[in-house]
């Protein structure tokens, strides 16, 4: 009877800390929502009020560029191009945290239509294409591209697409080789792959690639970046029903790719 007796309450007091268990985890869940809504406009408000005065920025630093009449001294102009790209720079940051913030929020509305595949990366390669050369990157597409659609936004797979090209001239090495490739997978998804001859990444930090504002080591580096790129890539082919990875070797290169579904 005492045995019995014990058993009971012993049950009775486990029961009630599962009870009290549950309501503090509903609680801390509640809390992490608000802030997490916080965040999210706290983000989407700073983002607009910075965007406006770096549009200011970039568009007087165009005019004074473009000015025919009376042109800057060519020390001038090169310090007016300067304030060109950084604004330029940031203004790219800022839209992709707006965007992160937007995606998180449920906010980001996507146009999805037949998408044709050559031509995102036509139009990808050439907004890249100036950076390459730069740097002496050579940017090979295959010899017989193979037409295919995709379902999907145009303008945002280009985001997708120039952000992996971007990075792949970014963490190269001068003289090196980007290749571009795309083939349907089994699941009825096509795969784009951007292949380099890069720094790699090394194994035990593969995990941390596509977290925000993780440079896994390249603030070091004199590369710049912030961090977001990837974090919004991958989020933008997932809303987009698609996946995104990458293999790397470290030292030799990587191979940046997402799927999305064929249309
Ligand atoms: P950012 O380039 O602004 O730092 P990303 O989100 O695009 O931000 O990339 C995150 C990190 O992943 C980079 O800082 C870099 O360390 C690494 N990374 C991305 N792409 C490559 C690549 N092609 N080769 C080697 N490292 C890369």
């Amino acid at each position: 009877m005492v045995a019995t007796c014990a058993l009971l309450i012993n049950l009775y007091r486990r029961i009630n800390e599962q009870a009290r268990f549950t309501r503090e985890l509903e609680i801390a869940h509640a809390k992490q929502a608000q802030a997490s809504r916080a965040k999210t406009e706290f983000l989407s408000s700073m983002s607009h009020e910075l965007r406006t005065p770096m549009n200011s920025i970039i568009g007087f630093s165009q005019l004074l560029l473009n000015n025919r009449r009376q042109p800057l001294p060519e020390r001038q102009a090169g310090q007016v191009e300067q304030i060109l790209k950084s604004g330029q720079h940031l203004l790219t940051l800022i839209n992709d945290i707006l965007d992160l913030a937007r995606i998180e929020a449920g906010r980001l509305v996507f146009s999805i239509e037949p998408v044709e595949i050559a031509s995102v990366i036509e139009e990808s390669v050439a907004s890249v294409s100036a950076l390459a050369e730069v740097r002496g990157i050579d940017i090979r597409l295959p010899a017989v591209p193979g037409r295919h659609r995709v379902l999907a936004d145009f303008t945002r797979t280009k985001q997708v697409l120039i952000n992996f090209l971007s990075n792949a001239i970014k963490y190269n090495r001068d003289g090196g080789r980007v290749e571009l490739g795309w083939a349907p997978v089994e699941d009825g998804g096509l795969r784009v792959e951007v292949r380099d001859t890069g720094i790699g990444i090394p194994a035990d930090r593969i995990g941390e690639l596509f977290q925000p504002f993780n440079r896994i080591g390249a603030e070091h580096s004199g590369v710049e970046g912030a961090g977001v790129g990837l974090a919004l890539t991958k989020q933008l082919v997932e809303q987009m029903s698609g996946r995104a990875g990458v293999e790397s070797v470290q030292g030799e290169g990587s191979c940046f790719w997402f799927e999305l579904p064929e249309a």
